[in-house]
């Protein structure tokens, strides 16, 4: 099949090369000439609003997935009156609005933590009087990384925290006091089947995700359970095509949903050398309407994110179960321009190698 994937980055550099040897061809449609997947595929370069570039993705193209959340709604709109748009759009909007997105949350009962809409200083005032301090103010869009957000510790910090944020729709949300931050990644089939890979944990530097340990440590099953029972509900509820994660807050054997992406998730690229089948594989086959692959671990696995500064490759390379993956992208403070994935029989063997790696990283923000 010929596949058009919305966004250029490394997100649609790994589907795309995920997608070659099932004998797909790609087409790329970002804004920038020199965007990680446009080396790896066909290049439509021109901004996402540029409706003879969105006709011209659509003509060449049987299916059309996207790589980022922020993808203009006309865009998707005016492709879907052509090819099919996969994962569907609901999930799309749903996910670039952190108000519908924890509604739905609560409406298939995944816990949350406490939230309430603000639109205003005065629904603003309420939301601080039921959720209470300290809290988190979160633009309802266009927020990522950490981005588009204040922390509340005091009333003082209300009102130039929502002036700071431009006085856009927010939702304020309790401070969650949790142990560690986990995520789940899953993908439904056309046919409805469902796989879901091993529930990770995540460490965050400076709101960017550094490591990802696959499987996560000492998780109880109970919690274990509650993540896949949310992913599972959450690909059902959005009749969903495709991979999605969901990330979550542990706090005991509980666990919170905090948000979900619509697409392959960063907390997933382990999957490519540690699990039987990609999550790019996944989506891939999922979008294409092939049945999906096995979601089972290889060994244990941990994921770094190069960001910033490339590290000292061949020193990399050097350690066992090592894998790199280079994005093609120019070095700058705070950017992700790759990832190592190291893979080892056991969580113990792996924490080490993951030691080794944390070594040699130049982690830059
Ligand atoms: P987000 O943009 O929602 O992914 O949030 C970025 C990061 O902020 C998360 O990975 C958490 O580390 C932290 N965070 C977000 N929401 C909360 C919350 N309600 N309580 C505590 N920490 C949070």
């Amino acid at each position: 099949m010929r596949i058009g994937i919305l966004g250029s980055g490394q997100l649609g550099r790994m589907l795309a090369l995920a997608a070659h040897p099932l004998g797909h061809q790609v087409v790329v449609l970002g804004p920038k000439a020199h965007d990680p997947a446009m080396a790896v595929a066909e290049a439509i370069v021109a901004p996402f609003d540029d409706d003879s570039a969105i006709d011209e993705l659509a003509s060449r193209v049987d299916v059309v997935t996207y790589e980022f959340e922020n993808v203009p709604a006309a865009a998707i709109a005016r492709i879907a009156l052509r090819v099919p748009v996969r994962p569907p759009r609901i999930a799309l909007e749903t996910g670039a609005d952190r108000l519908a997105e924890k509604s739905m949350f609560r409406s298939l009962g995944i816990e949350t933590a406490p939230f309430a809409a603000v639109d205003d200083e005065a629904s603003l005032a309420t939301a601080v009087r039921s959720i209470g301090l300290p809290a988190i103010l979160k633009t309802r869009r266009l927020g990522y990384d950490g981005k588009g957000q204040r922390l509340l510790r005091t009333e003082a910090d209300v009102p130039p925290a929502f002036a700071s944020l431009g006085s856009v729709p927010c939702i304020l949300e309790g401070l969650v006091r949790f142990d560690r931050e986990l995520s789940i990644v899953g993908a439904r089939g056309i046919d409805g089947s469902v796989v879901t890979y091993d529930v990770v944990e995540n460490q965050h530097e400076h709101g960017i995700l550094h490591v990802t340990r696959c499987p996560a440590r000492a998780v109880p099953e109970a919690a274990l359970a509650k993540a896949r029972g949310a992913i599972e509900a959450l690909l059902t509820r959005l009749d969903y095509v495709g991979v999605l994660a969901v990330e979550l807050f542990l706090l005991g054997d509980r666990v919170l949903a905090n948000e979900i992406a619509p697409r392959v998730h960063n907390s997933g690229h382990h999957t490519i050398e540690g699990a039987e089948t990609s999550q790019f594989e996944n989506h891939v086959r999922a979008i294409t309407g092939a049945p999906l692959g096995s979601s089972r671990s290889i060994g244990a696995s941990a994921m770094v994110n190069l960001v910033g500064r490339l590290p000292d490759l061949p020193r990399v390379l050097a350690i066992p179960g090592a894998h790199l993956h280079v994005y093609g992208k120019a070095e700058r403070a705070g950017r992700k321009i790759g990832h190592v994935t190291v893979r080892a029989t056991d969580d113990a063997e792996r924490d080490l190698r993951l030691a080794d790696m944390l070594a040699l990283d130049h982690w830059s923000v």
